[in-house]
Parts: structure tokens; sequence; C-alpha cells
């Protein structure tokens, strides 16, 4: 006997002559998340089967399988040589000693002896005279053994469904720039997004010197966690040092946030121009700190053409978007201190409605596209 692994994909967006698309992606994201585990990955009628891993993995394999996007439910089942005998013992061992339960079978290997029906009779009886105290519900049972007679001349035994990350896999509804502070709302921006098959890579902001090194480590860890959830992922770091003396030398002070956001999204949409992306994601919520205005994100939004800016925390509550933090397992991180480069130099009283002629009459005094084009010159890529 040993273990393997069922995997169960979410069939709605499964429907037409995409299929195979689909399920080639779904196949490449499982193979990347256990690139590193012993593993073979077969495809059986509607589902996928992981067999030939390290029984010591399994607890593993389970918990990395739960990241990836398009899993449905997962199920650890035993499988056995097919014999009565042995389906029978295994379904002891299957089985919970109490409660109601039922037999499920599926006899794919129409040479069996039995029928399904007999086999769920007969394995059924076996479990009533081994557990005195379970009782048999057809209806509503507190669990079932579900036994799977495969044509290759070995039986899956599995009682347990595990609940996947659901979603669509990674890689299929385009590519995305997320804007990734070390904070907590952009992490789980990105994580919703790769939740809808989005192909999300990463763009931080430093201001080193004024920030420093520690800042930067922090928005590694974060990556590499978000990562496990985007069959890995690029993080593009940008300084934007000179930027933001620039802007405390010429202008406004009041201005600093507004102005550097639109630097941001200016060296964002070069960036997405370059490699494909089609849109650019932030963390933003409206409300929730004093520049996310609706006022904030026109004049930010202003300098991008065609782009959609998604901003997928939108209309959350800061306790919603902490829970999906802790679930993902970004908020630990999150919460360390750190200095973002939107700290440096920030005015008493930041502009919280900027109006757009303000905001531009600013601007003019500054180079905007000779900074834009020395700030991408200090672009560092780390692959993760
Ligand atoms: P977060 O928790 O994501 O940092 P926040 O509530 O602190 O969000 P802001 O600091 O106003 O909000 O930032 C809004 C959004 O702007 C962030 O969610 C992120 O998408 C983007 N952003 C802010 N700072 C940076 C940075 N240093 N690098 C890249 N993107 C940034
Ligand atoms: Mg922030």
């Amino acid at each position: 006997m040993d273990n393997v692994i069922i995997i169960r994909y979410c069939e709605l967006f499964l429907k037409g002559k995409n299929r195979g698309y689909f399920e080639k992606i779904f196949a490449n994201n499982i193979e990347k998340a256990l690139k590193n585990t012993q593993h073979t990955l077969k495809h059986i009628s509607g589902r996928y089967i992981l067999e030939d891993f390290n029984q010591a993995d399994t607890e593993n394999i389970l918990s990395t399988l739960k990241k990836v996007f398009g899993i449905h439910t997962l199920s650890v089942a035993r499988r056995v040589k097919t014999s009565l005998e042995n389906i029978i013992d295994c379904a002891k061992e299957t089985a919970k000693s109490s409660g109601t339960f039922k037999v499920e079978t599926n006899r794919a290997d129409k040479t069996f002896q039995i029928n399904s029906m007999e086999v769920n009779k007969e394995v059924g009886y076996q479990l009533l005279k081994a557990y005195p105290n379970l009782k048999v519900d057809v209806h509503n049972p507190d669990f079932i053994v579900n036994i799977d007679i495969r044509e290759n001349g070995t039986t899956l035994i599995f009682s347990d469904f595990v609940k996947g990350a659901g979603g669509m896999p990674v890689g299929t509804s385009g590519k995305g720039l997320l804007l990734l502070s070390g904070g907590i709302d952009s992490p789980v921006a990105g994580h919703m997004l790769a939740k809808r098959g989005m192909t999300v890579d990463a763009l931080h902001f430093h201001s080193y010197p004024y920030t420093n090194l520690q800042a930067k480590e922090k928005v590694l860890d974060l990556a590499k966690v978000l990562s496990q959830y985007t069959c890995g992922i690029r993080l593009n770091v940008v300084s934007v040092t000179h930027i933001q003396e620039a802007i405390h030398k010429n202008c406004n002070g009041d201005y600093m946030v507004t102005l550097l956001r639109r630097f941001m999204m200016r060296i964002a949409q070069k960036i997405c121009e370059r490699h494909g992306y089609q849109a650019i994601i932030t963390g933003e919520s409206l409300g929730q700190v004093a520049s996310q205005t609706v006022e904030g994100m026109t004049s930010s939004g202003q300098v991008i053409d065609v782009l959609p800016i998604l901003r997928p925390l939108v209309g959350f509550d800061k306790n919603e978007i902490i829970e999906r933090a802790v679930d993902m397992g970004s908020f630990d991180i999150s919460i360390k201190p750190f200095e973002d480069c939107c700290t440096v130099f920030l005015p008493r009283f930041p502009v919280i409605k900027p109006k757009l002629a303000d905001v531009k009459a600013e601007e003019d005094k500054l180079d905007v596209d000779g900074l834009v084009a020395e700030a991408l010159k200090s672009i560092e890529l780390i692959e993760l």
C-alpha cells in the first residue's frame, strides 16, 4: 500500500474548447510548485493523481498544493493492488470507528469480479462488523468511504476532502505588475489577482539611503510568500531617491506623496510596456489613509494612458484585508517595522484632495522625463 494525492480542479473555467489549454497551464503550475519534490503527476478523467512521492513528504506536498490556484479539493488516498481482501482491509484503515457512514464505489475496471453496488454492500458489512459503533446512513453520513477501482489493477480508497485555494490557474488571465510596498495591503492585492488567474510580477520603490536595507529585505520576504501563489515572481526594485530629492528641492512639499505617486505610475507604465504587462495592480483602499482619496486616484491614474489600474481592495475594510493577509501568510512579515519611501520627506499637511491643475503646476517645476529615465536605469531584477 502507498499514498497518492487526488487533485480535483474547479470545473467552472474548463467549459468549452479552451479545456486543453487550461489543463496544460494548470498541470504546469503544479509541476512548478513541486519542482523540488520527487513525484509523478498523471491526468485521469477529470482529475489529477500525484504519485511516486516520498510518503514522508505528504504533509509538505499538501501544504504546497493548497497554494496552487485552480485546485478545488485534494484527497490523500490509500492505493492498494486490486482485490476484495485488500479493499476491505484498507477501508477499515480509512474509516472512523464510530458515527454514520456510507460506502461509494466507482468501478472503472469492469473486469473486477463484483459490481460497485456489491462492493458497497460487502465493504459496508465488513466495516459494521469491525466497528460496532458505526451505523450506515446513505442520505447524510458523517463520512464516506470512497473506493475507486482503477483500470490499471490498483484501487484508491479515501475519505477526507481538503479544501484547495480555488480560483483560476495563474497564467490564464493575462499579466499584471503589482506595486509592492512593505505594507499589509499590496501583497493581498497581488494574491487576489493571481487567484483570478493573472500572472503577477512586482515592482518595489525604495529611497535608499533614506530608507534602509532592511526595508528591501522585508519586501523580498513578502515577494517570496506571494511567489508561492503566483508560480514564481519577478521583483523589480527601483530607486526613487533622486525623484524625492528633486520634489523636496523644487516643489511645494505638501505635494510630495501626490507627485511621487505619479512618478511611480509612470515608471510602472514604462516597465509594463517593456515586458508586456497588461495592468498595474495596487493595494489602495478608498479612504483608508489620507492619500487614498478618489481625487488622489484620479491624480495618479491620469498619467497612465491605456493600461487599467486594478485596485482589488478598493472597497475593503482594513480588518478584511488583515484577515486575508493572515490567511495567505504575509501578515507577520508586513507588520515588522520598516520605512517606506512614502514616509520620507513626509509633509506635515499632505494634500488630501489634489486638484489636477495644481498638481501639474508643481510637476512643471521638474524634469519629469529625465527623472523617470534615470530611475529606470536603476532597476534591479530579482527572480523568485
Ligand atoms: P500597503 O499596505 O500596500 O503599503 P498602504 O495602506 O500603506 O498600502 P499606501 O502607502 O498609501 O497604502 O500605498 C498605496 C499603494 O501604493 C500600495 O498598496 C502599493 O500598491 C503602492 N505603493 C506604496 N508604496 C510603495 C512602494 N514603496 N513600492 C511600490 N509600491 C508602493
Ligand atoms: Mg504602505
